[in-house]
């Protein structure tokens, strides 16, 4: 599904990725762990798009599209979706108009027509309920005054509507008490499907014990040092990561 080949990427003349090489399958859980500056967010950025990182050698191919030259709207569209590690406060806009509007330019630029308002209205019930979600969440101003449990909460019902190829979580369990984390980790169990990949980027093993990764990859210095299964998790949980530098 995901194809990274000797991906070097920085901003401002700065090297930050040093030649990355990562394949993800349909079906599979990767986790990215790695200490502070080893480039995590960055890879996640790069992947989703965003313009301030200058992509210098490499590729990122999603299902044989090369995407080099897609905007971030675009490569959302076509199935990339990326958690933020600080979601943003849109005061005025509901959760309910937003998801809408979401849903709706992903099917029109996929030549699909937009979802009925009734059907929109369903679905967005059922995934309330599949991710027990209180009803009364839906009709409040996006991510505005919402506690970090709540905001995280609210990108994987994001997640959940959209229905992405790829999804990419960059640290959705930092800052998260053990019952958030435990919310997050079931939303995204229930969504995983043999159809679709995730990408869980986490400093610390705990949300691994809920999420059950099937490779985890050690990112140091802009590179994968390590790779290896859930265990490898463990050992770094065991032994932090200086033994790898
Ligand atoms: P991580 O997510 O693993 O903590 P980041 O990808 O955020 O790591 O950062 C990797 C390195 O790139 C760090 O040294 C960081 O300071 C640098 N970096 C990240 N974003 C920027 C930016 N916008 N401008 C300058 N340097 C940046
Ligand atoms: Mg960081
Ligand atoms: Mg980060």
């Amino acid at each position: 599904m995901l194809q990274i080949k000797n991906l070097h990427a920085g901003i401002n003349d700065k090297e930050i990725l040093k030649g990355i090489n990562l394949e993800i399958k349909a079906g599979e859980v990767h986790a990215i762990m790695g200490p502070n500056g080893s480039g995590k967010s960055t890879l996640s950025a790069v992947i989703a798009g965003k313009e301030e990182f200058e992509v210098t050698e490499g590729s990122v191919v999603l299902d044989n599209l090369d995407l080099a030259d897609l905007a971030p709207e675009e490569r959302a569209h076509k199935g990339i979706f990326l958690s933020f590690q600080y979601p943003v406060e849109i005061p005025g806009v509901t959760v309910t108009n937003f998801i809408k509007t979401a849903v709706n330019e992903t099917r029109k630029a996929n030549g699909l027509e937009e979802l009925p308002a009734k059907n929109m209205l369903k679905l967005i019930r059922e995934k309330a309920d599949l991710l027990e979600l209180d009803r009364k969440f839906l009709s409040r101003s996006l991510n505005e005054g919402f506690s970090g449990g709540e905001k995280k909460r609210n990108e994987i019902f994001q997640m959940a509507m959209l229905e992405p190829k790829l999804a990419i979580l960059d640290e959705t369990d930092s800052g998260l008490d053990i019952d958030a984390l435990k919310v997050v980790a079931n939303g995204v169990n229930k969504l995983k499907n043999k159809d679709n990949a995730v990408l869980l980027i986490t400093h610390y093993q705990r949300l691994l014990d809920y999420v059950v990764p099937d490779f985890v990859h050690v990112l140091h210095n802009g590179k994968i040092v390590k790779s290896g299964g859930k265990e490898l998790a463990l050992e770094l949980e065991k032994k932090g990561y200086d033994w790898l530098k």
